[in-house]
């Protein structure tokens, strides 16, 4: 059975920082088994009972998965006409996951997949600053120039002010890495609109400190509770 840190279970079931689920082990309002714990490293698991003061604590079954995800694929749970990402978790996983930051169907790549909705949230709310990596190729060899705007900022169409700083490296001529910490409307493509340049192809390769690593396409995987902790 999975072994937890008590921090990271109290932080899940009550839905609190791992901070604030320390600060709450530390002064001792955290049992196991009816026997105060004050370390937040003690592990845990199923077949403990575990309260916060008297409120008994229910195990966290949220699902996070991370899917490398196929062009031609829709990021919603159902479409009329085309295969949705959701078709690619197995059946008996599927219940209640929802899609954190969509990719077009086009796109392919990093896309994370939750029952969580306050870490799904987090995410995705505009304050967050999750600086997500794009690998863009592109119609027309991407100037210095033009590097250099899409890290200061573009002017998006009908949109107000600029792009935030972004970082922008040339992989070849015609493929650079995009690290963008907004997720407007197909900003990426819109972004190199803006240079007067068009994407061929997009693949999203990370967000935050978790990449895609060697997940094959089509394949997801669990997050493990250090990845779920960094968003
Ligand atoms: N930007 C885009 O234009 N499309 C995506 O799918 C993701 C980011």
């Amino acid at each position: 059975d999975a072994v937890v840190r008590l921090d990271f279970y109290v932080s899940h079931t009550l839905g609190l920082s791992r901070k604030e689920a320390k600060m709450l082990i530390g002064k001792g309002h955290i049992s196991v088994n009816d026997v105060p714990v004050k370390k937040a490293n003690h592990s845990v698991q199923q077949t403990d009972v575990i309260h916060c003061r008297d409120e008994l604590l229910a195990w966290p079954r949220e699902k996070y998965f991370l899917l490398n995800k196929p062009a031609g694929y829709v990021c919603a749970t159902e479409d009329g006409e085309h295969p949705v990402v959701l078709d690619l978790i197995a059946s008996h996983e599927q219940k209640d996951l929802r899609v954190v930051g969509r990719l077009d169907m086009d796109t392919t790549g990093f896309l994370l997949l939750s029952t969580d909705g306050q870490w799904l949230h987090r995410i995705t709310s505009p304050k967050s600053d999750c600086p997500k990596r794009y690998r863009v190729w592109t119609a027309e060899a991407v100037s210095d120039a033009a590097l250099a705007e899409l890290e200061q900022g573009v002017q998006l169409k009908s949109e107000d002010g600029l792009t935030k700083p972004a970082k922008a490296e040339r992989i070849a001529s015609n493929e650079i890495l995009l690290t963008i910490s907004e997720g407007k409307y197909h900003q990426v493509k819109r972004m190199l609109a803006a240079t007067g340049n068009k994407v061929e192809r997009l693949h999203r390769e990370a967000i935050a400190g978790v990449a895609l690593g060697d997940l094959e396409e089509g394949q997801y995987r669990s997050l493990t509770e250090q990845e779920v902790a960094l968003f």
